[in-house]
């Protein structure tokens, strides 16, 4: 293990040597701790001079890397001129040179060596061996980076860091990768790849050096940082890191929190979480679920494990794990919702009581909403597109129901949009095109934008609007608070939803 924190390494892909100088530049004033001079992107290949130049001017410790198309680099050219320019780059003081494993030791350049293998297709079944023969070789550093297909692959990376005696980088690239380089520090990997923007990438599911930074904490993270994340498909534009990893940063928690893309079904599922429990050095504490996942992790969690409104909603979207691996589920989305109504009619709960209201949608949100307001016995009546879909939750919560008609007036003193009509980027549609007299508060459970046209409408007609960013703010707060005991700063955390949407 190095005693060094993990390094930020900002692969250079510029195609011209004057591109990688600028490249070079930028990245020192973005922060990045090391530079990759990825010398297969330059076009044509450099000359032994030109690579000795780049090294010299490189105002960052130099990685330097001449990966052939094999290994799922640029270069195609000959063997002897690509290992040449590698030597050229040893000779000039570069920090490391990144050799693939399938070259002799006898042909390596004489200073530092990364020794690296790539996988582009899948996790190797012997990965495991992979790393224990780089740690026996005389290379400096081991790298291996292959494609991911479920978070649990992120984990074999992280656990082939902790098995090796020498410095080490393991990468599930991809986006179920992500969490691979984001926890790297926390297992104290020789480095992690950051670009400098989404356009400079080396590699798919790299993030930038400014997301590794602000939105991941990346100089926070330590060895006893406890992890958190998100599931779901897709989870690329979830809110959920901004949200958690600024609130632990407010409330002085070593913490971090991760995207963990998990493809639809159970076994998907199951697979990552039979992964995650197996690894208690992980320090994972807490996980928030979403489409399509929450019903699979009420199964899994199971149902004597989850509250009793989770049970009857039959979905969960928070997880919490204990120190000793004991899993909890809860579901956070009927709290939020109910109670971004209620404070805004300014009434307690028990005072929906006898409220006509009409649901619009019969899905995940919609369930745990029609839940909540039986509980507190509302007269509420669904209205769906699929009619049976709407049936069916209806004879389950005891309420009424009817098909969902754009054009037919809505007759209840409270509307909720739980469909995702008017939702970005085809903001310009709404669920019901009037809205009736009778109608005095509108709730669009949509966040994105923040005032849909369905409530520009209702607040024309002067209702009371209720906006979904109330219900999503509620539902982060209290996993917050499930999972950390203590109170949330909820300020911060509205704000940084605000900042996203607006931006
Ligand atoms: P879901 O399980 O996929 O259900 C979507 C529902 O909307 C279904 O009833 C579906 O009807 C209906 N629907 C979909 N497209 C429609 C269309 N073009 N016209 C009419 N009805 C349509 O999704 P969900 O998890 O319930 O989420 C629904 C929405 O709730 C999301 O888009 C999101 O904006 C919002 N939400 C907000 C929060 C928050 O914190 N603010 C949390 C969760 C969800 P069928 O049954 O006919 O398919």
């Amino acid at each position: 293990m190095t005693a060094d924190p993990t390094r930020l390494i900002c692969p250079l892909t510029a195609a011209t040597i004057e591109g990688m100088r600028s490249a070079m530049a930028q990245a020192a004033a973005h922060g990045a701790d090391m530079a990759e001079i990825r010398l297969d992107f330059l076009d044509p290949p450099p000359t032994p001079q030109q690579v000795a130049d780049l090294v010299e001017h490189c105002p960052l410790p130099a990685i330097v890397t001449h990966r052939t198309a094999a290994q799922g680099g640029r270069y195609r050219g000959d063997e002897a001129p690509r290992l040449a320019a590698l030597h050229a780059a040893a000779r000039a003081g570069a920090a490391y040179v990144d050799v693939e494993s399938d070259v002799p030791p006898s042909q390596w350049p004489s200073g530092p060596v990364i020794v690296s293998q790539h996988d582009f297709a899948r996790r190797p079944a012997d990965l495991a061996d992979i790393l224990a023969r780089m740690d026996r070789s005389g290379a400096a550093v081991n790298k291996v980076a292959f494609a991911s297909a479920g978070p649990q692959d992120a984990l074999a990376a992280l656990e082939g860091i902790r098995a090796c005696r020498k410095p080490t980088m393991a990468i599930a690239m991809g986006e179920h990768g992500v969490a691979s380089r984001i926890l790297a520090r926390k297992f104290n990997a020789f480095g992690t790849f950051a670009s400098l923007d989404d356009a400079w990438a080396s590699a798919p599911g790299q993030p930038t050096l400014a997301e590794m930074r602000s939105l991941y904490r990346w100089d926070s993270i330590g060895p006893r940082t406890q992890v958190f994340g998100v599931i779901g498909c897709p989870v690329g534009h979830s809110m959920s890191p901004a949200i958690h990893n600024a609130a632990f940063a407010a409330a002085g928690l070593d913490a971090v929190y991760v995207p963990l893309r998990i493809e639809p079904g159970a076994e998907h599922f199951n697979r990552f979480m039979d992964a995650l429990l197996e690894r208690p050095w992980l320090d994972a504490r807490g996980l928030s679920v979403t489409i399509p996942h929450k019903e699979n992790a009420l199964t899994y969690v199971g149902a004597e494990n989850c509250d009793e409104l989770s049970r009857r909603i039959g979905a969960i979207n928070t997880i919490t794990i204990s120190p000793q691996g004991r899993l909890a589920g809860d579901n956070t989305d009927y709290a939020a919702a109910i109670d971004a109504l209620c404070g805004a009619m300014g009434i307690a709960r028990p005072a929906l009581a006898g409220r006509t209201v009409a649901v619009l949608g019969a899905g995940g949100a919609a369930r745990a909403i029609v839940a909540a307001l039986a509980h507190y016995r509302a007269a509420t009546t669904i209205y769906n597109r699929t009619a049976s879909r709407g049936a069916a939750i209806a004879q389950e919560f005891s309420c009424r129901n009817a098909a969902l008609d754009p054009a037919s007036a809505i007759d209840a003193e409270i509307v909720i949009n739980c469909t995702p009509v008017g939702m970005h980027p085809k903001t310009d549609a709404s669920p019901i095109s009037s809205i009736a007299p009778a109608v005095k508060v509108v709730f669009d459970t949509i966040y994105n934008p923040l005032d849909t046209l369905l409530l520009r409408h209702a607040a024309q007609q002067g209702c009371l609007v209720v906006r979904g960013i109330d219900m999503f703010v509620n539902q982060a707060v209290a996993q917050f608070e499930t999972w950390t005991g203590t109170p949330a700063p909820r300020d911060v955390m509205r704000r940084v939803v605000l900042e996203r949407l607006r931006a």
